[in-house]
């Protein structure tokens, strides 16, 4: 791995300046934000990238704050997300945190604290994501995987050797085992920033992951499309 990428905020607020100055602050912080400034742009960037946190307005045109956490959560997305409340009613934060949201914040608020909570919403998921770790040697009905020697053995015991790219994309499925991977996700933790190939990429990886792995590479038991969303393995 070359640096760690920048991690990557969607920011949802209606109001423009505040929107701006957020924005401002949260790149000066070294974040990369995507804006979108009501519930249906937060709901098609949600859809079309991968996000570390979501910043998200209550008071939104067209579909609300709320409404878009509940979305977001509905579609098994585990992006932690903070809400912003202008409204000082417990009533809504209850119902904010209800339907999914990791965090609130009243508007007004101070600028500091919000970079700072932040700062902790997103080291808090990395931490979660750390502790789905995968280790080094990694076995699965018959299969083993050696994910430092980038090499497999099926259940016939035949070495099977993985290119970089193979390797990475068997420990992010891997690592989130029973849950389906985002193409998005998976594009950018394996292929990186900005050098998007065709999804057709990823079908032809896991169209070899069946090869080597699967009993019946015509009805897989460990690597599943899920059609439209991403990619799901399970034991
Ligand atoms: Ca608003």
């Amino acid at each position: 791995m070359t640096e760690p990428a920048r991690k990557s905020i969607l920011l949802v607020e209606d109001e423009e300046n505040l929107h701006d100055a957020l924005r401002l602050n949260l790149e000066l912080e070294n974040y990369q934000v995507t804006s979108a400034y009501d519930g249906n742009q937060a709901l098609k960037a949600i859809s079309d990238e991968y996000f570390d946190l979501v910043i998200l307005d209550v008071m939104l045109p067209g579909i609300d704050g709320i409404s878009v956490a509940e979305t977001i959560r509905v579609q098994h997305n585990p992006v932690p997300i903070l809400i912003l409340s202008a409204r000082n009613s417990s009533a809504d934060r209850i119902l904010g945190l209800k339907k999914g949201a990791d965090d609130y914040l009243n508007k007004p608020f101070n600028l500091e604290e919000l970079l700072l909570r932040v700062q902790k919403l997103i080291e808090k998921n990395e931490r979660l994501q750390e502790r789905n770790a995968v280790p080094n040697r990694y076995s699965f009905g018959k299969n083993i995987i050696d994910f430092r020697a980038q090499e497999a053995f099926n259940k016939k015991n035949e070495r099977i050797r993985l290119s970089k790219k193979e390797s990475m994309l068997l420990k992010l499925l891997i690592e989130n085992k029973n849950e389906v991977v985002k193409r998005e996700k998976i594009l950018q933790t394996v292929w990186g920033y900005h050098v998007y190939p065709t999804t057709r990429t990823i079908d032809n990886f896991i169209l070899n992951f069946r090869k080597y792995f699967e009993e019946d590479s015509r009805n897989p038991r460990h690597f599943h499309s899920v059609r439209g969303v991403g990619y799901k393995y399970t034991e």
